[in-house]
This record gives structure tokens, sequence and C-alpha cells, in this order.
């Protein structure tokens, strides 16, 4: 799968209604590092594809993260493909603007075998159907217009798993993709049976004691820079080791540092296991997806990522110069 410079046309709903009908299996496949907009996403098609007697795995190259094992069908997830796949099924990328983003396990797959179901700006078009719709708020919601064309009844399950990509993406409705829209399809969703207590309890409030202690020593290590306008911090293996935290623990804490008074600004280094991911937030006046973008990541205008070489310093750096060059 590679993308090719003349971006492929947006599919329409009922072309890629046609194709799900088409198709007897289907693969959904869910990024590394997985949040809840690519697990609920993947999740909330499938359950409905199964509904109509189809045959559905969920795939993930890395674990499900421990706040959303309360999704159903979660427990099927899996990091390996099933060997009595058949030639034709479908692989349904869900919430990735690049393939690679999926891992290397299903890199494998012929495009006509893929379908891109995303709402990143700057999605590659890698499928052979590219279902992106930028304006919505989560890759679930996006899912929704399938599951209406589709005619499948939206239960208390698959509403459940959309609301929650609804929620991870929007921040809670904190967000500025918490649109009108956004908060009519979530009470759409309430009504259909979403628990949304549930989805508040185990994807925003509990915390492990680990994750708090880990917090206190990120906060500690804040820099702020630009006239106060850019705060960064970092986390490494050793804070990791000290606290007892691990990556999952770590989800929110960059918009912890956006939230700081004056700050436009905010990027956390996590310097784990030999790699430097970076995660970006912006308060909407500075673009930190074009920003990731020129060091070969990607995202939203005020959320993106993106993964550094070399060492923590030069990441810094590096991030530096590339959101100065978006006008910080
Ligand atoms: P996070 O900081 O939560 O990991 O990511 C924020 C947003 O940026 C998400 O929408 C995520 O999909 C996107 N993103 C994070 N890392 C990368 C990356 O390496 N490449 C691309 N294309 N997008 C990324
Ligand atoms: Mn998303």
């Amino acid at each position: 799968m590679t993308a090719t410079h003349n971006l492929s046309a947006i599919a329409t709903t009922d072309d890629v209604v046609a194709e799900l009908r088409a198709r007897s299996a289907f693969v959904t496949v869910s990024h590394v590092k997985p949040d809840g907009d690519t697990i609920g996403a993947g999740l909330a098609l499938g359950i409905a594809l199964k509904r109509f007697g189809k045959r559905v795995h969920y795939f993930c190259q890395d674990a499900v993260p421990r706040n959303l094992r309360f999704l159903p069908d979660s427990g099927l997830v899996s990091s390996r493909l099933p060997a009595d796949l058949p030639a034709d099924a479908l692989f349904v990328f869900c919430d990735m603007s690049d393939p690679a983003r999926a891992g290397d396990a299903v890199a494998h797959v012929a495009r006509e075998n893929v379908l891109d179901i995303d709402h990143h700006l700057g999605n590659s078009r890698f499928g052979k159907l590219n279902y992106v719709v930028e304006t919505e708020c989560s890759t679930g919601a996006v899912v929704m217009h399938l599951l209406r064309g589709l005619g499948a009844p939206i239960d208390a399950d698959v509403a459940t798993c959309v609301l929650a990509t609804i929620m991870t993406d929007t921040g809670g409705f904190m967000h500025s993709n918490t649109s009108p829209e956004a908060l009519e399809l979530a009470a759409e969703l309430m009504r259909c049976g979403a628990s949304k207590e549930r989805i508040t309890e185990e994807i925003f409030l509990r915390k492990r004691v680990a994750a708090t202690k880990l917090l206190g020593e990120i906060i500690e290590r804040m820099h702020f820079d630009h006239d106060g306008r850019y705060c960064y911090s970092y986390v490494d293996d050793a804070m990791l080791a000290r606290t007892g935290a691990d990556g999952e623990d770590i989800e929110d804490t960059v918009n912890v540092l956006r939230g700081q008074d004056g700050v436009e600004v905010a990027a956390l280094f996590k310097a784990i296991d030999g790699e430097i991911r970076v995660s970006l937030r912006s308060n909407g006046r500075v673009n930190v997806q074009a920003a990731a973008r020129r060091l070969g990541g990607g995202g939203h205008f005020r959320a993106a990522g993106l993964t550094c070489n070399g060492t923590l310093q030069e990441a810094f750096q590096a991030v530096d110069a590339a959101l100065l060059a978006e006008g910080l």
C-alpha cells in the first residue's frame, strides 16, 4: 500500500455500503497505541456487520488499553490475523491518515482489499475506497453514516462504542470539534442505550495512583518558552519505573500542559523504549498538524503527533523549529 500523488476521490456512502454488503469477511484495523476512537470505530462497525451474518475480526498490533476494556467485543481484539481468512476479506482501517500507523502485520494487504475510514486532515487515501469526512469529530461518527446507509440497528453495544469515539476525540465534549452535530449524535446514541456514565468513569475519571504520581513528575519538569506561549515537558523510562506508571497512564497529560495560563501550544515528549513520541496540542492559533507534518507526523489542527529520532535535546529543538515555522 502506497499513497499516490494524485489523491483518489472520496468514496460516497452508497459506494462504501455496497462494498460492505458485497464482502463476507472483514478485519477492522486499529492503529498502534490505540485510543477510544480507533478501537470504538472498529468495534461499532464490526458488531453491526456481525448482526448481518458477516465474519468479523478485530485487529490491533498493540493491546487494547485498560481504560477501553469495558467496550463490548474489546476482548476479541487481537494482534494476530486468522490463518483461514478468505482472500477477499476487507481490511477496514479506522482512524489513521497513513496505513503505516497500523503496524507491520497488515502492511502486505492489497489496496483492493482496503477500506480507509477516517476524519484526519491530510489522509493519504490509501484504500480502494477512502471514506474520509474531515468535518466529523471522530471516526466513529464517520462509521455512523455507513451504519445508517446499511440500515443497521443501533443497539446499546454499537451506541456505546460510537459514543466512546466521540467522547474520546472531543475530550469529553470539551474540544472545539464538539459541534452541535456531535452533541446531537451523542444524544441520539444515549437514547439508543449508550452508557455515557460508564464511558466518563472508565475513560476520563478513574486514574491509577501511579498515573497521578507520574503527572506530578511531568509537571515538575514543565518548561515555558516564547513568552509563556509554549509549554513542554517530557517523560522517560526512569520516570515510569520510579512511579510504576506505563505508557497508557500518559494519555491526557499533554492537555494539562496546554491548559496552563497563557499557553497556546504544548508538547509532551515521551522517550520510552528507545523512541521519542511527541504529542502536540494547540489552543487553535498555531496549526500543530502542519508542524507535526514537517517532522513526518500528522493529526489535526489542534492535536497532532510525531516520532523523533536522536536525543531528547534534539527532539526539543526539532519540534521548537517546526512550531516556530508554523507561527508560534
Ligand atoms: P496523540 O498526541 O494523542 O498521540 O495524537 C494526537 C493526534 O495526532 C491523533 O489524532 C493521532 O492520530 C495523530 N497522530 C499522532 N501521532 C501521529 C503520527 O505519528 N502520524 C500521524 N499521521 N498522525 C499522528
Ligand atoms: Mn480520531
